[in-house]
């Protein structure tokens, strides 16, 4: 359809959208013209065409638009309220029925009215009829649109009609011109940007459907492209511009290193002695390190950690483990601080429960120094701490973190340059170097694309003598046979958990659950103690319990998912999962990694209702069949997708809405060459390019592909 053209009223990409429901837009995360050019539909509905009523459904498609004038419009109260509307033409009549609808619709739709009404029209034995078609009021000769009519992404109070019209009026405000040169969209063979969106807002009636549908239009390959474009300078921009920022090289492997890894009961396996010469080797380097460090559960991140702080402290830095939860906080204060403090380290600790008195005493060892390593929660990244001199920042189960969390604590300043304002404006800012550890490994694919300005290292072996983890899956109608399992492991000499599962409409249902299957256990069990612990306890409370289950006094923890990362107590053996058909994989394998720590055989037992539904049972199966958790990673990613995979919160806010990774790989490597020689080849048109293409598909959200 050939463009209305306009010259632009506006310099666009960033133009406000003036509109009072600008708010509901901005939840979709549509800001500016451009946001709205760029929002695109879901799918059509072609209302191009009218059919006789009698023909309708008749046809290859049981779909079908019709017009007719209201004959009859009642509200009928058997066999439930509905309204009941019929319609004729010349060729017959079609009833249209309404089981939810608002009484206004009988004013709407009174006797007379002409209405346009499109769905799965079916020829039954009382006539046609069509179950809550869309439809719409005309008048006589309301001409037909020759395009089809998109049906966009919508959220609460955001109407299709509403969106047309704002994302047609945004249409005419943008700028238009093409981010790639002719150059450049012939040698890709791209369709122009201009001709793609159009044709993707309001496509011709001729135009092949299913192309549209499965994404595989050439329009539809355009915006891919250039969504993955994007995606990819920015990436490549990020990793140029934190090798031009300056890090303390933390070079010094010395004493204290040394002396840790002498006093460690154990030998490191040789991936954990690998992983460790890799970060090393980041820490030597002045520019800043920032590194993943992957390991399945129970595969020995924590040590590597520790020995990634000793060469920081042994360079004369600080360094800070901040953890997700206070129990995996204080673990891991606990253990560290037992490895270290006797290495004389000065270890602080830093959480939202601590004390004022004691909050303040920690603050200030941080801030003079005193304190060589700070371990703590989420609390570490407010205003009032600040480092005397950070090197190296640590983040466990960094999956948890939202993007902007473990951004705050990258960008702490320090007082060696954050204190000399001179000095800080003269030279480029120092930034400590970065590692994040997680258990929940990320699929190389997604990986790369994700996180192209990452290093990555793998701890691919458990330590040794671990047996490996027995799964079953367990009806729960067979209860009594698992309370009898846990009563066998305790008799043993071993320990249990019970997990009861996170109910996310409700906080207080799930702690429901755990009340109630501890008042149950309790009594299942008269000759052993029962523990419980769960998000709403006070942290003293819970440390309570966490530590009378550490020392084995307590037998069976009776647990939400709070202990879901991180907990370490190897004499447990048993693991029960309640309703495990709620649990995705990966808090699953999470859950399980609980047990299995110790010589002792390791049973895990998924306690699950039934009926299954199809991915509650596949993801139960892919449990029973391996412990492996990239394996398990990889299912997930196959019966999820990667959306739902990173999830908004790994990915931020520029997580791909058009391509696809699983079917668009092609085209992944197509932009990251294309990226590659826009960058490397920094002539002005190639650097014009980049600005408007990052401009035009980022806007100001470049900075969350960085972390
Ligand atoms: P995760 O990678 O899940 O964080 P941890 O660091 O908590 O795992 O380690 C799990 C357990 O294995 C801990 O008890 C730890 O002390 C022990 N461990 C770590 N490395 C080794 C090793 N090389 N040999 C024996 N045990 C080890
Ligand atoms: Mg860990």
């Amino acid at each position: 359809m050939p463009a209305p053209k306009r010259k632009p009223a506006t310099p666009a990409p960033s133009a406000p959208v003036a509109n009072t429901r600008a708010s509901k837009l901005e939840k979709l995360g549509l800001r500016s013209d451009m946001d709205l050019v760029l929002h695109l539909p879901l799918r059509y509905e072609d209302e191009t065409e009218v059919v006789a009523i009698q023909q309708a459904g008749m046809m290859g498609t049981s779909v079908a638009q019709v017009e007719g004038v209201v004959t009859a419009c009642d509200i009928q109260y058997r066999p439930r309220r509905q309204l009941i509307v019929t319609i004729a033409d010349d060729s017959g009549q079609l009833v249209m029925r309404f089981l939810n609808f608002y009484g206004s619709q009988t004013k709407q739709l009174a006797v007379g009215t002409r209405v346009r009404a499109r769905g799965e029209i079916r020829h039954g034995f009382f006539g046609a009829e069509v179950v809550h078609p869309n439809y719409k009021v005309v008048l006589e000769g309301a001409p037909l649109p020759d395009v089809l009519t998109p049906v966009y992404p919508a959220g609460e109070g955001l109407s299709q009609v509403f969106l047309r019209k704002a994302i047609a009026d945004a249409m005419q405000h943008i700028e238009w011109r093409d981010t790639l040169s002719p150059a450049q969209l012939a040698a890709q063979q791209l369709m122009p940007f201009e001709t793609a969106v159009r044709l993707l807002h309001n496509p011709p009636p001729e135009v092949d459907e299913h192309a549209l549908e499965d994404r595989s239009h050439p329009a539809w390959v355009r915006m891919k492209f250039d969504e993955l474009l994007a995606q990819q300078l920015s990436l490549k921009r990020a990793q140029v511009a934190r090798r031009a920022k300056n890090a303390r090289a933390l070079p010094v492997i010395g004493q204290l290193s040394a002396a840790f890894l002498g006093t460690l009961p154990f030998s490191l396996t040789k991936a954990q002695q690998r992983v460790v010469a890799e970060i090393s080797a980041d820490l030597r380097a002045s520019f800043p390190m920032q590194r993943l460090l992957q390991g399945d559960v129970g595969s020995g991140k924590t040590v590597v950690a520790a020995l990634a702080a000793a060469q920081a402290i042994d360079s004369g830095y600080q360094a800070v483990l901040m953890a997700p939860t206070e129990i995996l906080a204080d673990q891991h204060f606990r253990k560290i601080a037992a490895w270290m403090e006797p290495l004389g380290v000065r270890v602080a600790w830093l959480t939202g429960s601590l004390k004022k008195k004691e909050k303040l005493a920690s603050l200030a060892m941080i801030e003079s120094g005193e304190a060589q390593l700070v371990i703590g929660t989420h609390a570490l990244i407010q205003d009032s701490v600040q480092f005397a001199k950070l090197g190296l920042v640590i983040v466990d189960e960094q999956h948890r973190f939202g993007v902007g969390q473990r951004l705050a604590l990258r960008n702490k300043t320090t007082s060696e340059n954050g204190g000399n304002e001179a000095a800080e404006k003269s030279t480029v800012a120092v930034v400590p170097h970065q590692l994040m550890m997680s258990a929940t490994p990320i699929p190389r694919t997604l990986a790369m694309t994700y996180y192209a300005d990452l290093e990555i290292s793998v701890i691919d072996e458990l330590p040794p003598g671990r047996t490996p983890i027995v799964t079953r899956a367990v009806d729960q109608m067979r209860r009594d046979e698992v309370i009898e399992r846990v009563h066998a492991a305790v008799q043993d000499g071993r320990q249990a958990y019970w997990v009861c599962p996170l109910i996310e409409e409700s906080e207080a249902l799930q702690l429901q659950t755990a009340t109630e299957t501890y008042a149950m256990l309790v009594e299942a069990l008269p000759d052993l103690r029962v523990g419980l612990v769960h998000g709403r306890l006070k942290q003293a409370e819970k440390q309570e319990v966490m530590d009378a289950f550490s020392a084995g006094v307590c037998h069976v923890l009776v647990a939400t998912t709070v202990i879901e990362v991180g907990v370490d107590v190897p004499n447990a053996s048993l693991m029960v999962i309640e309703h495990a058909e709620r649990f995705g994989l990966s808090q699953l394998h999470q859950l399980r990694g609980r047990v299995g720590r110790g010589s002792a055989a390791s049973v895990c037992l998924l306690l699950y209702q039934s009926p299954l539904g199809y991915i509650a049972k596949q993801r139960l199966m892919t449990m029973r069949e391996t412990t492996d958790g990239f394996e398990i990673a990889r299912r997930d990613l196959e019966i999820r997708g990667p959306g739902e995979f990173l999830g908004a919160r790994q990915s931020g806010q520029a997580m791909l809405r058009f391509a696809d990774l699983t079917t668009d790989q092609w085209l992944v490597d197509r932009a990251r060459d294309l990226a590659q020689t826009l960058l490397q080849d920094p002539t002005p048109a190639n650097q014009a390019t980049v600005s408007a293409h990052l401009a035009r598909w980022l806007g100001g959200r470049e900075d969350f592909l960085k972390v």
